[in-house]
């Protein structure tokens, strides 16, 4: 494994599950410090004991990604633990309640668009700050292919993403001189436990044939898109919104 993020640091957001977790494992192998940020604590802590033990370097901390003092502490403490910051990764999120636009309760739009979209804002307004002094970064957010789909039953989680992508754009051309670079990632319906472990299986046939490849993606997979647009080979990309999903989109 080539150490090609010696020497950064990285701050991931909903890193102890799913694809967060991919990105910091995959992070920490290429050499990069991990700030893994979670909600939970106890799982950030042990994949930070597993990466340190396969020789990598990493921290955990507890945040709430939708509360801006926990989220100005997080980056902080990725400040404090490792001296500065030069990537990030937005990628906290939860599916919400399903429900048509009509029957969707207030308390339920607030709190997807809370976590899914305003985290994004707060992390970035931290992020931005701190990378300003270290010279420059790169920021992914992880949006979804409900970024410029929609989808039935989903309207806080649709209209949170496609907000994703509008603060990447924006955020982008407002920092492309700086050298912090703005991208996001779509993924299709990927295994992890957001797509919830009782979720019926005629339901789970139905998100597989979504996708021309006849299958879900995996962690991995998007973890391996989301580091090449951190990696120094996409210095010329910024501003843009990039699918990882099995061909869903292309129908
Ligand atoms: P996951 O449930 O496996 O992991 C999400 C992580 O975020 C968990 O560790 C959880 O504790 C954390 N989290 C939730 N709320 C938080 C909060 N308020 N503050 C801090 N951390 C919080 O989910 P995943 O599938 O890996 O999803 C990661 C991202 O990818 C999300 O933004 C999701 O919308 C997006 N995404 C997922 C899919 C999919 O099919 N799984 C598809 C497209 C996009």
């Amino acid at each position: 494994m080539t150490k090609d993020f010696a020497g950064k640091v990285a701050f991931v957001t909903g890193a102890a599950s799913g694809i967060g977790e991919a990105v910091a494992r995959q992070l920490a192998e290429r050499g990069a410090k991990v700030v893994v940020a979670d909600l939970k604590l106890e799982p950030a802590e042990k994949l930070v004991g597993e990466i340190k033990s396969s020789g990598g370097e990493a921290a955990a901390v507890a945040v709430d990604v939708s509360q801006i003092d926990q989220v100005e502490k997080a980056v902080q403490y990725t400040i404090d633990t490792f001296g500065r910051l030069d990537l990030a990764v937005n990628n906290a999120g939860i599916g919400g309640k399903a429900a048509k636009a009509g029957d969707y309760s207030f308390e339920d739009w607030h709190k997807v668009i809370d976590v899914n979209l305003n985290s994004v804002f707060y992390s970035m307004k931290y992020e931005i700050a701190a990378m300003l002094k270290s010279g420059g970064g790169a920021i992914v957010n992880m949006a979804s292919i409900l970024a410029t789909n929609g989808f039935a039953n989903a309207p806080a989680y649709v209209s949170a993403k496609h907000g994703v992508v509008g603060l990447t754009k924006a955020a982008a051309i407002d920092y492309a001189k700086d050298g912090i670079r703005v991208t996001a990632v779509g993924p299709g319906f990927i295994e992890t436990p957001l797509l919830g472990s009782a979720t019926p299986k005629e339901v789970m046939d139905g998100l597989r044939s979504l996708h021309p490849v006849g299958r879900l993606g995996q962690p991995d997979e998007v973890a391996a898109l989301t580091l090449f647009l951190l990696s120094d080979a996409a210095s010329f990309i910024t501003g843009s919104y990039h699918l990882v999903d099995g061909g869903y989109a292309a129908q």
